[in-house]
């Protein structure tokens, strides 16, 4: 055995502290601001929250100053199609999930690796691509962006071993019902059951289709499968008529997911009847790209002032749709801030000449703010973004 074998050396803990935070938003929708002003973390997990008087700052390793500006969890996109690498085919580009690090977005969630050129139908290769996808993103992190990969789209044909092969293998979730050739609701709900039996979450495309190829989902389709995400229900980009959604989030259990890429009417709608069903713990947050509209960095952020501040919802609660509500659904350690889950941060403040008096102004106006840092595993992944308008304040590393 090697000398440097890193598992035989005793290393240092790495000890994070975030001091002099303004405002600290949870992501828990029952409480979405803490009355605290600091957070330890100790090797990558959140060890304590509370009041810098209570709080022992002794062989901190790394040391943040807030500077009064706001602290959240890293924002979780719930709907990406990654191929491999930091290169998407769909339009072209490099650098796209390091491009959405500076948006805020610190966990991606893939709904299929389907943009994949000559992505394989049959079984053998479906079930390979898949665990390709998985493994390759869990041992690469474009700027430490975590990205949860291997969503294989179900076609005619898989049988229950299929499901179990793939779970023992370490998939984790199905891609987007729908975009294989499994588009009726008995086959669906068949194969979705399978894959929940072995721990595999499921996804189903709502709407119209896509693009040249994808088709139609209605409700009775989505009822019927009973996967565990309606994904974007509000259309990828084309919507279900108004009763249809309506009737989704009346009848169905299973999380109401809206997407920047979808219509914004019916994102609107979703969101409000969810909200006078008490629903609102079932809305989770996705870009749906990349796409044809191409990759939107602060789509995240976008949707998070659209539904703010177009449907009146405070944006502190705004903010759990992206982080506390998607981490639960979808078993994230991260997403919330509390002693033992990831220090993912992002940090934001009022943007500059914004007319909001505070960030959560700001927000519930329309307006985007600004991303000063961004702290993935407690580790500063990126200062201020390159992609947002300009934070007024930033946060400082006072020792390191
Ligand atoms: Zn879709």
């Amino acid at each position: 055995m090697a000398h440097d074998d890193p598992a035989k050396t005793p290393k240092t803990q790495a000890r994070l502290l975030i001091r002099n935070i303004g405002l600290l938003l949870s992501g828990d929708l029952k409480n979405p601001i803490f009355d605290a002003d600091t957070v330890l973390a100790i090797d990558g997990k959140i060890a304590s929250v509370g009041k810098q008087k209570d709080i022992n700052p002794e062989g901190a390793t790394l040391v943040i100053d807030a500077k009064g500006t706001t602290l959240a969890p890293g924002l979780i996109d719930s709907h990406v199609h990654p191929v491999a690498g930091d290169w998407t085919p769909r339009q072209n580009q490099i650098g796209w999930i390091d491009s959405y690090l500076h948006g805020g977005v610190t966990t991606m969630i893939s709904a299929g690796e389907v943009h994949t050129p000559g992505r394989p139908k049959d079984l053998v290769g479906l079930k390979a691509m898949a665990i390709f996808a998985q493994r390759a993103f869990s041992a690469f992190r474009p700027g430490g962006v975590r990205i949860h990969a291997g969503a294989p789209v179900i076609e005619h044909g898989m049988v229950e071993e299929d499901f179990k092969d793939l779970a023992s293998a370490g998939v984790t979730m199905l891609g987007e019902v729908g975009l294989g050739s499994v588009k009726d609701g008995a086959t669906a709900r068949q194969m979705v059951a399978w894959a929940r039996k072995y721990g595999i979450q499921s996804t189903i495309h709502t709407g119209g289709p896509s693009i040249p190829g994808s088709s139609l989902i209605d409700k009775d389709i989505v009822l019927a499968a009973d996967a565990d995400v309606i994904g974007h229900i509000n259309g990828g980009h084309t919507a279900l008529p108004d009763d249809q959604i309506v009737a989704l989030c009346e009848q169905s259990p299973r999380a109401l997911e809206i997407v920047h890429n979808g219509n914004e009417k019916a994102a609107l709608l979703t969101l409000r009847t969810a909200r006078e069903l008490k629903k609102l713990d079932r809305i989770i947050l996705g870009t749906d790209s990349p796409a044809g509209s191409g990759v939107q960095p602060l789509g995240i952020l976008r949707l998070i002032s659209l539904l703010s501040s177009l449907a009146d919802v405070p944006a502190e609660v705004a903010v759990c749709f992206a982080t506390g509500n998607t981490a639960r659904i979808r078993n994230l350690d991260c997403g919330l801030i509390e002693p033992g889950r990831a220090a993912t941060f992002v940090m934001i403040d009022k943007a500059q000449h914004s007319p909001g008096k505070t960030v959560l102004e700001s927000i519930q106006r329309g307006d985007l703010p600004g991303i000063g840092m961004v702290i993935i595993d407690g580790v500063v992944s990126a200062q201020r973004s390159r992609n947002t308008p300009p934070a007024t304040t930033v946060p400082e590393i006072v020792k390191q």
